[in-house]
């Protein structure tokens, strides 16, 4: 018996040798040590042993046990070891690896033109008012002067949600809405998309930008409106910039005029950037029509006021020399970088 046990000690001992993963130690556990392992048996067999030899081979079997069960332990913490070992290697991070670039991009020709341009009003104390895109037929036209069947509505084709929604054509119904809500002084600007059923071409976009002012107070004249709109080109476009106001028509303002201002790409003399002419046409102004006043609920012999308005879009060609609107639209990186 004594033999029998030393044989389980050594095959038990090149099965370790040969046992490489967690199963594997299991299955040696079971096959020695378990309730029908090799070994255990062997402990039960020992009821048929002689009373003197008993005590000795019950020693070494327990001594072979003890030696077999550290054995398997000390195996199974090894590959434990091994396998932790790994996984650390596998998930180490090499901080000498440069990282990645992040491409966070830049600001867009029309935002950086828009807050140049709404830096030089807030300078004037002008605040700066927003309001829907998705506005009342009331607002875009009604209250401006411009009811249904309109001539004006023509050149405004837009989007109709219903009969009484549109994407607004214009920033204008801002105006409205803030003097709706606001008691003069009303000093403020209206940046934002407006919408029109255009074409797109190199020159029209179904969706673009306006920037419009409304200065409502007692006593506003047209020499405010000059002195304003003056004071604006001069800072946005240099001090030798000389202004002109020509006559002209709009519904919701009387008198209506539109500013040319000389050529900044050629102060006046004529080139590509103002056809020759040497004045480019800047924008449309004029004093807030009484009735447009009253619609808001302003008392037109008490308060007056002047408006002006202008496409962003064609400030940022200007600007930058873009020849075609679309381009501000299309998101083309290539282009974009530019800028
Ligand atoms: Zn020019």
């Amino acid at each position: 018996m004594k033999e029998k046990l030393e044989e389980i000690r050594k095959n038990a001992l090149e099965d370790l040798k040969k046992g490489v993963d967690k199963a594997e130690i299991e299955n040696l556990r079971v096959k020695y040590l378990g309730k029908k392992g090799e070994l255990t048996q062997i402990l039960r067999g020992m009821g048929s042993l002689s009373a003197e030899e008993r005590p000795a081979i019950g020693k070494i079997a327990n001594e072979i046990r003890q030696n077999l069960e550290n054995l398997i332990n000390e195996a199974g913490n090894k590959i434990k070891d091994a396998e932790k070992e790994k996984k650390l290697k596998s998930e180490v991070i090499d901080i000498s690896m440069p990282g990645k670039k992040r491409n966070i991009g830049h600001r867009h020709p029309t935002d950086l033109t828009l807050k140049a341009i709404e830096d030089i009003f807030m300078d004037m104390g002008f605040v700066i008012e927003e309001g829907p895109e998705v506005e009342y037929d009331k607002y875009n036209f009604e209250m401006l002067n411009i009811p249904k069947n309109h001539p004006a509505r023509g050149e405004q084709d837009t989007f109709y949600i219903n009969d009484n929604i549109v994407l607004r054509t214009q920033t204008s119904p801002v105006q409205v809405r803030t003097m709706l809500n606001q008691k003069p002084p009303i000093k403020m600007i209206s940046p934002g998309k407006v919408y029109r059923s255009d074409a797109a071409d190199a020159t029209h976009s179904p969706i673009f930008y306006q920037v419009e002012g409304l200065v409502v107070d007692k006593g506003i004249t047209f020499s405010d409106l000059k002195g304003t709109l003056e004071m604006y080109t001069k800072k946005m476009y240099g001090e030798n910039v000389k202004t002109k106001f020509r006559p002209h028509h709009f519904p919701f303002t009387e008198p209506s005029a539109e500013m040319d201002v000389t050529c900044f790409a050629c102060g006046g003399k004529g080139c590509k950037v103002c056809k020759g002419e040497g004045w480019i046409e800047l924008l449309g102004c004029g004093m807030v029509h009484p009735d447009v006043l009253r619609n808001a609920g302003i008392d037109p012999e008490v308060y007056s006021g002047f408006a002006f308005g202008f496409g962003l879009d064609r400030m940022v060609m200007l600007k930058y020399g873009i020849d075609d609107i679309r381009q501000l639209y299309e998101s083309d990186m290539r282009f974009l970088k530019q800028f």
